[in-house]
């Protein structure tokens, strides 16, 4: 149990990468709060949790909504120790030109304006306890991209970036901040990453993939798991890349 009592906040907790997360959470230890703009999609995830798991639902680009969520797991819980910053979008796979400005916002909205709001919030939850930890979920799109994805691509670079800038402030009080660099995934996202949804696209996505497979969310919530246990109390500003060596 390495999270035991632990409470922890799942953005985007609903599908994927998120509620593969929420499971292991729950499995080590914690108690955990789904967030997800899909309010039905966190119920589902939370529901056969039990009392270890809660839904809120909530959009991690309006402020409003992450005071709310941050308020509540203290309120409910009195405490907050992780936040695990997952929900994201892409935008389809297009040349950079043709992205518009929507395309465009949205992703600045929710993979980089969300971060920045549980910082504002959590931040100071976690100064007073004077420990926390946060999670970003960025992308190996962010440290080697593939052409046609490329604002998406540059907004994992900033979630990068956030973590080394928030890591190395928050280092003094005993916050540690990491990422993780999944390579994509079976999930919903996957046909917009692979350009297609074809056995053709498939093939020739996962042939740039040293060890052959995608990532399952297993994979990625057993290095959550690590990031966000105290086994990681000297780690702090890594992105970990969970991609069968896709980066190399
Ligand atoms: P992944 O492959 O990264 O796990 P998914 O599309 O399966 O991607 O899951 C992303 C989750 O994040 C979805 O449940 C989606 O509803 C959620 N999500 C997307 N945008 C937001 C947002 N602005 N606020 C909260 N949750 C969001």
């Amino acid at each position: 149990m390495r999270l035991q009592d632990k409470v922890a906040i799942v953005t985007g907790g609903g599908s994927g990468f998120g509620a593969g997360i929420v499971q292991a959470f729950v499995e080590e230890g914690a108690t955990v709060m789904v967030v997800d703009r899909d309010g039905a999609a966190a119920q589902r995830v939370a529901e056969p949790l039990g009392a270890k798991a809660r839904p809120f639902t909530g959009d991690v680009s309006k402020s409003a909504e992450v005071e709310a969520m941050v308020d509540a797991a203290q309120r409910e819980y009195g405490r907050l120790d992780i936040v695990v910053n997952n929900a994201g979008v892409a935008h389809l796979p297009a040349p950079m030109e043709t992205i518009d400005e929507e395309a465009f916002d949205r992703i600045a909205a929710v993979n980089m304006r969300g971060i920045y709001l549980a910082a504002r919030y959590a931040v100071p939850v976690f100064k007073a306890a004077e420990k926390g930890v946060f999670l970003n979920i960025a992308s190996t799109g962010g440290v080697s991209p593939r052409p046609n994805l490329t604002w998406y691509n540059a907004s994992k670079a900033w979630a990068i970036g956030a973590t080394r800038a928030m890591a190395v402030e928050l280092a003094p009080l005993g916050i540690r901040v990491n990422a993780i660099n999944p390579v994509a995934g079976d999930t919903p996202l996957l046909p917009t990453f692979m350009g297609g949804d074809t056995d053709e696209h498939r093939k020739r996505f996962i042939s740039v993939i040293p060890m052959g497979r995608l990532s399952t969310p297993r994979d990625i919530a057993m290095a959550a798991v690590y990031l966000c246990s105290d086994e990681a109390s000297l780690v702090t500003g890594v992105a970990l890349e969970v991609d069968g060596g896709r980066c190399l």
